[in-house]
């Protein structure tokens, strides 16, 4: 008997590894389709001054209309882009069609953040490639941020400590993006060219009604460092009035979440 359960066991999980993998194989091949048909594009998020509301940038998301599922966000379809080798393809995609797109929405000031792969970030002609792109918009590097996350950094630091330094002369700042689920020190982190710390939407989350928690002291802490260091903050997913009141009273002035405004394709901030 154990060894037909045994046996049974092993059918099961092969027929999920091979369902699994002709998932994938769909998927890869939907998102090859995808790219040739333009099904990809970007949502803005406002990036805002807690003060006074003031639009500072808006961050751009990727967002793919598929053909019979809807909107699908990259929670649904970015790992297996990467798997593939295809999330170059639809980075560099984002990135033509946020800074054409940007040259619309930014004409009166603020800068677009475009969130940018592992890989699109260890490639050597990166720099280049993003200050065409910006000439060919008629935009200047200070009208666009990259947003990279810690583990990025820790792959081939000195490549990529190179393309931000190329990038940040020529006014393309960087932002860490999610920071906090990470282990690297702030001290670390920052012989990075990085012009903004965005504190990622966990802390803020815990922040609520945190009478008793460490959530509180350790923002405190985290925004007067990066400010020391002479880091800009951004706090994300703040979703309450209560959760925007209390990251302003800890210094951070700068903050995205669906309470002060949910991502929105360009036509819905141009009215
Ligand atoms: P991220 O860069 O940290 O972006 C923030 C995510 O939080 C976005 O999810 C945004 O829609 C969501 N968000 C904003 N405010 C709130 C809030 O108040 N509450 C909650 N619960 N969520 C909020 P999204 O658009 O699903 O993107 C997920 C991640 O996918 C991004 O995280 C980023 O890492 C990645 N991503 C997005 N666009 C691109 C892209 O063009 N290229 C690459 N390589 N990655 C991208
Ligand atoms: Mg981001
Ligand atoms: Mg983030
Ligand atoms: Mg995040």
């Amino acid at each position: 008997r154990a060894k037909e359960t045994g046996r049974h066991r092993v059918v099961l999980f092969d027929e999920c590894l091979q369902k699994r993998a002709v998932d994938v194989l769909l998927l890869e091949s939907e998102l090859r389709t995808a790219l040739a048909e333009d099904q990809f594009l970007p949502y803005f998020q406002p990036i805002v001054r807690l003060d006074s509301g003031a639009v500072v940038g808006y961050e751009a998301l990727l967002r793919w209309q598929h053909p019979t599922r809807g909107l699908l966000g990259p929670g649904e379809f970015l790992s297996v882009a990467e798997e593939c080798g295809l999330i170059e393809a639809i980075d560099w995609r984002m990135f033509e069609l946020s800074c054409k797109q940007a040259a619309v929405l930014c004409a009166g000031g603020g800068h677009i953040n475009i969130n940018v792969s592992a890989r699109h970030l260890r490639r050597p002609d990166l720099h280049e490639r993003l200050m065409e792109l910006l000439r060919a918009n008629g935009l200047n590097g200070s009208q666009l941020m990259v947003e990279v996350t810690e583990g990025m950094l820790l792959e081939q630091p000195e490549l990529v400590r190179a393309t931000l330094e190329k990038l940040a002369a020529d006014g393309v700042h960087a932002a860490l993006d999610d920071f906090g689920t990470g282990y690297s020190s702030l001290s670390y982190l920052h012989t990075f060219p990085l012009r903004v710390l965005k504190l990622d939407r966990s802390f803020v989350t815990e922040l609520d009604r945190d009478g008793r928690g460490n959530s509180t002291a350790v923002v405190t802490a985290v925004v007067q460092l990066a400010r020391a260091l002479g880091m800009e903050v951004i706090a994300e997913g703040i979703e309450t009035e209560y959760q925007r009141d209390a990251i302003t009273a800890m210094g951070c002035w700068l903050g995205q979440g669906y309470l002060l405004a949910r991502p929105a394709p360009m036509a819905h901030w141009l009215k």
